[in-house]
């Protein structure tokens, strides 16, 4: 038989514990069609050499923001920024481009690496020339503007009212200090959004070439669409334009977000429904392009403090978060949208958060079943032992970022106390419980490297070098077997890929080194020597 490609003299880890690492395998139409002995005999169009270097299944994130990162490629990047001299500094030399009137969007604002220091509205209109700044946070959750930017929103006309699951920051003799939280950025994001379809496709082209050097083969976008997380309301055409020209240079499974979705019309005796057009759904789409389960925002996020806990922050008595919308009002929108087919995706950081999205999901499984398409929490940034049972019991996978540690554990430990940070970002016990675990990095908010990722899982280790949630360390296999096939069964797609044997999708990742074999610190510098997806080279390292 004539194959496409075979992958010789390899140390190709299958995930088969039957054989667990291969010398060859053979690739024909994009599969895997034979591995180790049975690629004796086959002629091949094409043969690459190993070098008797480490091949994996293709790495798989499972929870990342590409357009939103590949923005950050675009726009003015503060990610780096430890002062506020340096920020005005960086502000101001991109004020000297682009005219007058325009906006200066700027991205990635860590305040933690600031300690929680604000740029000055006034400052920010000096520096600006008067032009209007919008800086993003890299959590996403908040954002600022200044002067001017405020002026041109419809910010200063909501000061003093209610505004539901957000806030108008202000300082204390009430004047806002241009910073947005939640649902409020949206007075900044009505004037500048919808984005043109060409910029978010140059977006993830930009992200995705970086997806390829590290590794990556499939990645889930975890909202689109809608919502303050979406850039355009047809922002999924995009992705397709993307595909058709070839600069989607991974899988991509893409959730929108639940603001994206419409009432259906339905027959009179069935429920309400909530969809996308034509009523297309969780599943729709091929190998390349799927369309993921509904992403659905419960809560914030515990450094900006938005976050729902059931017990109050650490030094803030009685303040215990909020959620970002209304329980019952979401608690409906979702079961409609579970009544239309979608899988669940619920965004939610605290455990309180949490009780309520796993209500709701164990209320979609009574009324309708389960979905082919696992339903899932995202983040678990306090998941209690309870509430480590339910998940297991509902089957739910708990969708962790281990990258948030080393990137701003003791933030995370300085918002939720000592006590909580052993239930946060969990992996082991999600195992032990006889979950799946992926790896996700939810980049941009934080670095997105999958062997950085797969590095954090191991270590736990913060910023400052301190241990976080010591007993949920995974091994170095446990924490690879994450990134391959935990993802895979997470975003219900297991019987196509995270494995390398016959009848798999042929996305392999080629490394110098296998993590297992390299002191744990130096994992994240192992060489990416090579990415193919379905046997097709994405990147390559010269000389390889
Ligand atoms: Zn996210």
């Amino acid at each position: 038989m004539m194959v496409d490609l075979i992958v010789e003299n390899g140390r190709i880890h299958t995930g088969d514990p039957e054989a667990p690492v291969v010398d060859a395998v053979a690739v024909l139409n994009g599969r895997i069609v034979a591995a180790g002995n049975d690629v004796e005999g086959l002629r091949a169009r094409e043969r690459v050499d190993a070098h008797d270097r480490v091949v994996l299944p293709g790495f798989n994130d499972a929870h990342a923001h590409s357009v939103w990162f590949g923005m950050t490629l675009i726009e003015t990047d503060l990610s780096g920024v430890r002062s506020l001299d340096d920020l005005y500094r960086i502000i101001g030399d991109r004020a000297r481009d682009g005219g007058a009137d325009e906006w200066i969007v700027a991205c990635g604002f860590n305040p933690v690496l600031l300690h929680g220091a604000v740029p000055d509205r006034d400052v920010l209109d000096r520096v600006s020339g008067g032009r209007p700044v919008w800086i993003k946070h890299a959590s996403g959750h908040s954002c600022q503007l200044n002067g001017e930017g405020l002026w041109r929103t419809a910010t200063l006309a909501h000061l003093g009212q209610e505004i539901d699951g957000g806030r108008i920051v202000l300082d204390q003799t009430g004047r806002p200090t241009g910073v947005l939280e939640e649902r409020a950025m949206s007075f900044v994001r009505d004037v500048l959004l919808p984005y043109p379809l060409e910029v978010i496709e140059r977006a993830l082209d930009l992200a995705t070439a970086q997806y390829a050097r590290e590794g990556l083969t499939s990645v889930t976008d975890a909202g689109v669409a809608g919502g303050w997380i979406g850039h355009a309301p047809g922002e999924l055409a995009a992705y397709q334009n993307a595909r058709e020209h070839a600069v989607l240079r991974i899988r991509m499974q893409v959730m929108p977000v639940i603001d994206a979705l419409a009432g259906l019309g339905v027959h009179s005796g069935e429920p309400a429904r909530l969809g996308l057009g034509a009523g297309v759904r969780t599943g729709w789409g091929d190998e390349w392009l799927q369309l993921g389960p509904v992403k659905v925002f419960t809560d914030g996020s515990v450094l900006g403090r938005t976050a729902q806990l059931s017990e109050p922050y650490e030094g803030c008595p009685g303040y215990h978060g909020y959620l970002q919308e209304d329980q019952e009002s979401l608690r409906r929108r979702v079961l409609d949208a579970y009544a239309a087919g979608w899988s669940l995706a619920l965004h939610a950081v605290g455990d309180a958060a949490l009780d309520l999205a796993l209500d709701v999901i164990e209320e979609g499984i009574t009324r309708h079943g389960t979905r082919p398409v696992p339903n899932r929490v995202e983040h678990g940034a306090v998941v209690r032992p309870d509430q480590v049972a339910r998940l297991a019991g509902l089957a739910v996978a708990c969708v962790v970022q281990p990258s948030f540690i080393p990137t701003f554990g003791e933030g995370m430990r300085r918002a939720i106390g000592a006590g909580r940070s052993a239930w946060s970002h969990r992996a082991r016990s999600l195992l032990d419980a006889g979950l799946p675990v992926a790896f996700s990095s939810d980049r941009p908010v934080a670095p997105g490297a999958p062997l950085s990722g797969i590095q954090a899982f191991i270590e736990r280790i913060t910023e400052d070098g301190l241990p976080y949630g010591p007993d949920e360390r995974l091994t170095a296999g446990q924490a690879v077997r994450a990134a391959t096939e935990g993802s895979s069964q997470v975003t219900g797609q297991h019987a196509r890929k995270g494995l390398l044997v016959a009848g798999q999708l042929a996305d392999m990742v080629f490394l110098q080194e296998h993590p297992a074999d390299v002191a744990v610190e130096d994992i994240h510098s192992i060489p990416v020597l090579a990415t193919a997806v379905g046997g097709v080279f994405t990147h390559r390292q010269s000389g390889f």
